[in-house]
Parts: structure tokens; C-alpha cells; sequence
């Protein structure tokens, strides 16, 4: 009995420290909490990462008195770090990880009842767009897609019925601007719950939390991990009760991120800070370069001071992230760049160490009608590029030589 005791007395003191740490934490500048978040130590060993709880369930000493995990789809130690891990760095109350974006994406949307609406940013991932059109349908939730630079479309959307607002900024892939303060403030008034998709920017760069965001969600499969090698989705609550709503469907579907993974996206986060801060100066001097080629029709990139959504994301961000499109002025040239290219990978994705160019009308907007898709500046000369850490005037060389003499 006494030994249950002390397990007890040791979990509210160790809890209690753990509050402590996390506001000393909280104060501390992104990069500091990108190395000490947490996890960096075992506090068992003193090993200098946090071990990979291959575990599926947890020996119970005293039922009466259970251990903080008692079972891994409703939480691992290894998977806890990670999912505090991303909440200290949003600044929000409650981190989850998920099996992929889409999981966490499709999790939250699942905090909605039949019956009622939401409002989505019309460029909003080829993905998430699935999930709305073909299965949230389904379960009678009504959707209103609208143009989300444009806060008068957003207003104009509400219904009685209207339940949240979906947003994701810069979106994708030509790097429309939602100005995040404004929505939120809106939102709030009419009582409605704001969740946006964060993966471009990281919240290396942008903290939709502090802008009024209620749910953050990542695809962490792109930066935070960086490498390429692994899957996995992220969400942050700003609120506790939101937390617990959000874990209840977090262990209601079970599409939760394995240790293994968990691990070596928290691996991959803590170079997060240098791999964008080298990758934006590579797409800021890339920019420039494409800015003074004639034979390049449109640039997409919200460094650019002539880019439409510039001022606004300069309020909300502390940075422009790494991912560019520009448009080579025919599906011709376009297929004749992808198949010079000699550096960068040509595939979907972004987001990693190597650079990764990618062809939006055939990869993520082929379900979209070509009319749709030249609505939304998806042209056939549309090209998308994530920035990696390669030497930059390398990269440059090699789109000079890919793009030829026009
Ligand atoms: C890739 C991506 C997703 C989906 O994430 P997965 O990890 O592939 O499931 C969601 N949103 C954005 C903006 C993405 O780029």
C-alpha cells in the first residue's frame, strides 16, 4: 500500500515539475525548444534521446493503481514525448500524433456532428478536399468552399448550422495568403471552432495558436520530419478541453503514429530550425533568379514583395518558407524541365533535405478539372518546388540548364 503511495506522490510531484518545466520552456526562443523540449533526456538512463517504447501494452503492479499508460493506441511514452514535443513548440495545450497528416486531418474533422457546416479554404489539399467531397458528405456535414484571402467570402458563407472554419496558409501550390488573425477574430465571435493546416510554414515560422487558431494540424511527413522517410501527422489544441475531445477520437480511430516512427520524427525536428533557415535563403535567392528570367510567365512565392498576400504574411509569420511555383509558360516546357532536372527529386511531396519538384496538374491536382484548375493559376506550365540544402547555385545550374533557352 505504501508502495502505491509513493507511485502516487511520485506522479503528482513529477507532474508538478512537469508544469514547472513546461512554463520555464515556454519562455525559451523557438530554437532552444527545438533541442530541449523535453525528450532530449531519459530521465531513466540519462540516454540522450528518448527511448522507443516498442510496447504494445503495460504491466499493471496494482489495478487500482494503474500505470500512466496502460495500453499504446491510447498512449506510448515514446509517442508522449513527440506529442509534447509538438505542443511546446505551437504553444498550445495538448499535442497528438497520427499515422499520417491525412489521419490527424480526418481525426479532427470528426470533432463535427451531422448536420453541421463548415467553411473551407477552396485551395485546401488534394487530400483533405477528398475527405470533405467524398466521405464527410456522407456523413451529412455540409461544406462551403470559398476563397479564404478574401474575409468578405468567408463572412458571406455562414449559416445557422455553421460549425467551423478551415484554413491553411500559405496554401498550396500557389501560396495564397489567409490572414489568420482576421478569420479567427471573425470566428470567434460567431462561436465557431478554427482549425488550420500548418505544414508549409511549421511553426518554426508561423503559430497559429497565438494568432487565435483552436486546432493546429500537421502534415509532419513534410518538414518537421525532412527526410523523406517517414509518414506521420501532428495536431496541437489550444485549449485542454479540446485536448480531451481531440484524444477521445485520437483513441476512438487508432490511427496512431507507431514508436518507432515517433522516434525518428522527433530525430528529424531537431534540425528543423537550420534546414529552414538554409533552405528559405536558397528560395529567396532562387526567387530572385526566376524574378529576372523573362521566359518565366508567373512566380509564385510570398517573399516576393509583388506577391498578393505579401504584407499579411509577414504580420502573421516569421518566415517564408521554402516552397516555390512558377510557371515555365507551356505543359511542354514544363515536361521538358522535369525530365532535364538532374538534382531535384521529381515527385509529390516537400518539405525535405533534397529538393523536390513536383508537377501539380498530373500529381496533386489531376481530380481537378483542367477549368478549375486554370481558375485556380494550376496552368499547365505550373511547376512546384521545395527547396532543399543543396548548394543553391547548384540548383540554379541546373534549372538554367533544365529551362534551356526557352
Ligand atoms: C502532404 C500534406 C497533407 C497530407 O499529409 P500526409 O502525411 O501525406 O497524410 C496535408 N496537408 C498538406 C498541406 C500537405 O502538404
Amino acid at each position: 500500500m505504501s508502495g502505491n503511495q509513493e507511485h502516487n506522490n511520485n506522479q503528482t510531484s513529477a507532474s508538478a515539475r512537469h508544469t514547472a518545466v513546461r512554463g520555464s520552456q515556454q519562455a525559451r526562443g523557438l530554437d532552444t525548444k527545438l533541442i530541449h523540449f523535453g525528450g532530449e533526456i531519459d530521465r531513466a538512463t540519462g540516454a540522450s534521446s528518448v527511448p522507443i517504447y516498442q510496447a504494445s501494452t503495460f504491466h499493471q503492479e496494482d489495478i487500482l493503481n494503474p500505470p500512466l499508460h496502460d495500453y499504446s493506441r491510447s498512449g506510448n511514452p515514446t509517442r508522449q514525448a513527440l506529442e509534447d514535443y509538438i505542443a511546446l513548440l505551437e504553444g498550445g495545450a495538448d499535442g497528438f500524433a497520427f499515422a499520417s497528416g491525412m489521419a490527424a486531418i480526418s481525426t479532427a474533422f470528426f470533432l463535427l456532428s451531422a448536420g453541421e457546416h463548415v467553411i473551407v479554404t477552396e485551395d485546401v489539399y488534394g487530400g483533405t478536399y477528398r475527405l470533405l467531397t467524398t466521405i464527410l458528405n456522407r456523413m451529412n456535414i455540409e461544406i462551403s468552399f470559398v476563397d479564404m484571402t478574401n474575409l468578405e467570402q468567408v463572412k458571406g458563407a455562414l449559416r445557422p448550422n455553421t460549425r467551423a472554419v478551415y484554413m491553411e496558409t500559405p496554401s498550396n501550390p500557389t501560396l495564397k495568403i489567409t490572414d489568420i488573425h482576421a478569420v479567427t477574430e471573425w470566428a470567434r465571435e460567431h462561436h465557431l471552432l478554427t482549425l488550420l493546416d500548418n505544414t508549409f510554414m511549421t511553426p518554426y515560422y508561423q503559430r497559429p495558436i497565438e494568432l487565435g487558431v483552436d486546432i493546429v494540424l500537421h502534415s509532419a511527413t513534410k518538414f518537421l520530419g525532412g527526410h523523406s522517410d517517414v509518414l506521420a501527422g501532428l495536431a496541437v489544441t489550444r485549449t485542454e478541453q479540446l485536448g480531451k475531445q481531440l484524444k477521445q477520437l485520437q483513441n476512438s480511430f487508432g490511427s496512431v503514429l507507431g514508436p518507432q516512427d515517433c522516434w525518428l520524427l522527433m530525430r528529424g525536428m531537431k534540425t528543423l530550425g537550420a534546414r529552414m533557415n538554409h533552405s528559405e535563403k536558397s528560395t529567396a535567392k532562387l526567387a530572385e533568379w526566376l524574378s529576372g528570367r523573362s521566359d518565366i510567365q508567373r512566380i509564385y512565392y510570398p517573399g516576393l514583395p509583388e506577391h498578393p498576400g505579401h504584407e499579411i504574411h509577414v504580420s502573421q509569420s516569421t518566415g517564408f518558407g521554402s516552397v516555390i511555383s512558377f510557371d515555365v509558360g507551356s505543359g511542354e516546357r514544363a515536361k521538358q524541365v522535369l525530365d532535364r532536372v538532374q538534382l531535384p527529386l521529381v515527385a509529390v511531396s516537400l518539405g525535405a533535405v533534397e529538393s523536390i519538384l513536383s508537377y501539380p496538374p498530373t500529381m496533386s491536382h489531376a481530380a481537378m478539372g483542367a477549368g478549375v484548375r486554370a481558375e485556380r493559376g494550376i496552368t499547365d506550365g505550373l511547376l512546384r518546388l521545395s527547396v532543399g540544402l543543396e548548394d543553391v547555385e547548384d540548383l540554379i545550374a541546373d534549372l538554367e540548364q533544365a529551362l534551356g533557352n526557352g
